[in-house]
């Protein structure tokens, strides 16, 4: 089996295998563009390594000394040469980019002879020790696994000692006396000598690199990102280039697009002098590309001209990584640039303008989950001008968070589950700060810039971020934060503006998203390719309205029973629901029919000609009686009877298991007064609305929880009846239907019979998720994540539709559905409604429509289109 390949033997298609990093530098080596040679084991390679037991078979430590000697011959330099050494970088790449969890080796192959030699060589004894103490820094920390802080801190003591500011006033002395710190570092933490052979250090590079793929962080990584652990990670081994050389060297990052806007401008940092992950680590700050064209013009054009010839080979925002040594350009990676769902959409809209792209392209260029970014609050205008605004950092990730200040990751993670909004502050974050990172509304750090860690990472989860916030001075390990002489002590509340950089004392009220146009673009396009209709989930007028500006094309599901909460009414609805006769019950019920038609008019004006399905009263009663002692006696005194025999009356309708008791349209049956006081509502508000404002109003009468034939047609004809009456007796005239959920298996088993009494079905799929794993959605909680845990479920059942099992039944029910009645409209209405994956699912069973939540409608509308591309 081939393991290696040299760069000019890969191309971007073959990502599996060369990873990321691999199949770009072959495919850049190949357009032309200044790579410097190298070559790349795979990540097939990586995982025999694995399934041996860690190691590396002797044919491949063969192979890797054979593509070395091409490398030599190409640079006409030799590996381990005392004079005049070939070093290299040796680079994890998976396939799918993980920012920080894999390791970087960078000047490999020198040793206590060849940096005499390389100093004398290169006339440049700086650079040789620099380049020497960081191989032995990050072999130490990489390889060797001593902790990265070991190192730094004999850094910084020679740094305060000596009273320097940078890491590169650090004089050739230093660096030899830091060399000196760091091998006894080595020794006495790890017993061995740093290996001077350079075909040991470059093995020992190779295995670690492998083994990384195992390491704690890229675990975790992988597993927030829902990254397989299966896939293994390249190692390239690439000749270095010296961005430490002096003032006409330097290293950088840049996207061919601004990361966080979309806009169409090189964005990147760079600093002059400096190698590796200077940039990104925050040590120096870094300047801004365009500094460049100032300091090295002609770098400069050819810079701007390998960002575009990259455009319009990837067709697609490029991250690329680069050196210039001694006044010329390298580039040793390119990658797809993570961006914030505000620019992917500015970049997918504009990149079809420009002809880089087409329409489909830039629909599936989006993932609809990052759309809800865009959908997320704002700091209000007046109550920003006057909060009170603490520092300036960076404007690293968009958007508006408030929470308690929390310093470490574990901190963050632990008063986030006891229900905190939190902001992690940190000096700067790194990856094992991932877990804090993910469950704060915010991140702060006082140091690093729009390429560290906070930064990308930040802005990949779409979380709001202020990075190097420099008047900010934070303690870590007393938990406080410093502004001037203000302190900010753990649990203090502190606002953080992503898309301005400003830090607020306190909280500020946020507002909602207003979307731009070239999301509107987007959404548009979408609708002109999707086949699924997108529906809303609403139960007032005002989540209807929210819903009809992100797109809603109807209500889906209006689930009664929440306007039977409200604190005026439910005194009525207690009433009802404790009446011991048909007479008490009708006349409770009739204190409530003015509300509901007021409910139904409210939804019924916003929606106008589109269709609202309004769903009869489903849960069970016991769920609006009284709980507290108050309560009781209130209502009591309202029914005029004593507290006892109230008590008494609740007793009775307590259930064992009240989503599998007396609920759904079982209440229809056996209190058929509730049901027809609600058609009667519907209907009355239907005719009203159409008489006051002409709009052809499309009321769909859902009943829940049908389980067979017989429920449907009795409650059908009773509802058919109230309506039909009340029709004929007005002079506007409006149709409706009558429709069902499929949310009981036994309905979807027998859908064909259904059918027959039904306009509409609607998959109830948080009952059907819940009947058909027999699992209560209201404890499920309490096991599911140990059935994640344990790989029984991929993903929780009642987030991500079951499409093997439940979605059977779905289908089933379709199929028998449409046998029995061509014309039957058949949608969905539970959380998975808004769910990518399920929508795709909802579309391969050609479904009429999807119905969610206000703000997963645009997602929807995404999701929707992309499944039909
Ligand atoms: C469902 O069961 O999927 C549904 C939409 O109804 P509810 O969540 O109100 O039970
Ligand atoms: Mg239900």
């Amino acid at each position: 089996k081939k393991y290696i390949y040299a760069f000019e033997e890969g191309k971007k298609e073959m990502k599996s295998i060369l990873g990321g990093k691999g199949a770009n530098l072959a495919e850049m080596s190949n357009i032309g563009l200044p790579v410097p040679p190298g070559f790349t084991i795979t990540t097939e390679a990586c995982i025999h390594y694995i399934e041996i037991g860690e190691k590396l078979e002797e044919s491949l430590q063969e192979n890797i000394f054979k593509y070395l000697k091409d490398l030599e011959k190409k640079n006409e330099k030799n590996f381990g040469d005392l004079e005049d050494p070939l070093l290299v970088s040796v680079r994890s790449g998976a396939v799918i980019s993980m920012p920080g969890m894999m390791d970087t080796i960078l000047n490999l192959g020198l040793n206590d002879k060849s940096v005499e030699g390389l100093a004398k060589k290169t006339n440049n004894p700086r650079f040789a020790y620099d380049s020497y103490r960081r191989l032995i820094q990050m072999f130490g920390n990489v390889v060797l696994g001593i902790p990265g802080y070991e190192f730094d801190n004999f850094l910084e003591k020679t740094k305060d000692q000596k009273n320097y500011d940078n890491d590169t006033d650090l004089t050739v002395a230093d660096l030899k006396q830091i060399i000196s710190d760091f091998k006894e570092l080595i020794k006495e933490r790890k017993d061995i000598e740093f290996p001077q052979k350079p075909e040991e250090q470059l093995l020992m590079a190779v295995k670690a690199v492998f083994s990384s793929w195992n390491n704690s962080r890229a675990i975790s990584y992988r597993n927030i990102n829902d990254i397989p652990h299966d896939l293994g990670t390249a190692v390239n081994i690439q000749t270095m280039v010296f961005g430490n050389i002096g003032e006409s060297s330097g290293t950088g990052v840049a996207f061919t697009r601004n990361p966080a806007t979309g806009e169409n401008k090189v964005f990147g940092e760079f600093l002059l002098n400096a190698q590796g992950e200077d940039v990104v680590a925050g040590i120096r700050t870094p300047k801004s590309i365009s500094e460049l064209n100032n300091l090295m013009p002609d770098v400069y054009d050819e810079f701007m001209q390998v960002t575009k010839t990259l455009e319009e080979h990837y067709h697609d925002m490029q991250d690329i990584e680069f050196t210039i040594q001694e006044g010329d350009l390298y580039l040793l990676q390119t990658r797809t640039g993570k961006r914030t769902a505000d620019a992917a959409v500015n970049i997918a809209v504009d990149m079809e303008e420009e002809g880089l792209i087409d329409k489909e392209t830039a629909i599936t260029r989006i993932d609809p989950e990052d759309i809800s970014q865009l959908l997320h609050p704002n700091f209000k205008e007046d109550e920003l001008e006057k909060a009170d605004l603490l520092a300036k950092g960076l404007a690293a990730s968009p958007g508006a968070a408030t929470g308690k200040v929390y310093f470490t990751s574990e901190e963050a993670v632990a008063a986030a589950e006891d229900g905190e909004e939190v902001i992690l502050v940190r000096k700067e974050t790194s990856p094992e700060d991932i877990e804090g990172m993910v469950k704060a509304q915010g991140i702060l750090t006082s140091r690093g810039g729009m390429t560290s860690h906070a930064a990308v990472v930040a802005r990949g989860m779409g979380k709001c971020c202020v990075a190097g916030a420099g008047e900010i001075q934070v303690d870590e390990a007393e938990k406080k934060f410093f502004v001037n002489d203000r302190v900010f002590n753990e649990g203090d509340y502190i606002s953080l503006n992503g898309s301005t950089g400003e830090v607020y004392a306190g909280i500020v009220a946020t507002t909602d998203a207003n979307l731009s146009d070239n999301f509107k673009m987007l959404m548009s396009w979408s609708d002109e390719y999707r086949k699924l209709g997108v529906y809303t989930n609403a139960d007032t007028p005002h989540d209807a309205e929210v819903a009809i500006g992100f797109g809603a094309e109807g209500i889906g599901l209006c689930r009664t029973e929440h306007m039977f909460f409200d604190s005026e009414r439910i005194i009525s609805v207690r009433e009802m629901i404790v009446a011991d006769s048909k007479k008490k019950r009708e006349k409770a019920l009739a204190k409530l029919f003015p509300y509901q038609k007021d409910d139904f008019k409210g939804i019924f004006k916003v929606m106008q000609d589109k269709s609202v399905t309004i769903r009869l009263l489903d849960p069970p009663l016991h769920e609006f009686l009284p709980q507290t002692d108050r309560d009781i006696k209130a209502l009591a005194e309202q029914l005029s009877i004593p507290v006892e025999e109230l008590r008494r009356v609740i007793g009775e309708l307590e259930e064992m298991n009240p989503m599998l008791g007396h609920r759904g349209c079982r209440l229809g049956i056996t209190y058929p007064e509730i049901y027809e006081m609600q058609v009667k509502a519907i209907i009355s508000a239907a005719l009203e609305v159409k008489a006051e404002k002409g709009y052809d109003v499309k009321a769909e009468i859902m009943i829940p929880l049908v389980g067979s034939e017989k429920e449907l047609v009795i409650l059908r004809e009773k509802a058919e009846q109230v309506a039909d009456q009340l029709i004929a007796e007005s002079e506007a005239k409006i149709s409706y239907r009558i429709g069902t959920m499929i949310e009981i298996p036994r309905a979807a088993l027998l859908a064909d019979t259904i059918a027959r009494h039904a306009d509409f079905f609607s998959f109830g799929t948080n009952d059907l998720t819940q009947m058909t794993y027999g699992f209560s959605r209201d404890d499920a909680g309490k096991f599911i994540s140990k059935y994640l845990d344990q790989e029984i479920f991929a993903k929780d059942p009642f987030a991500v539709l079951d499409q093997q099992g439940v979605g059977k039944l779905i289908k089933m029910a379709v199929k028998l559905g449409r046998q029995e009645k061509p014309e039957l409209k058949v949608g969905i209405c539970g959380e998975h409604g808004g769910e990518p994956a399920s929508i795709d699912f909802c579309h391969r069973t050609k479904l009429n429509y999807v119905s969610c939540s206000p703000y997963r409608v645009p997602i929807a509308r995404l999701a929707a289109a992309q499944s039909a591309i």
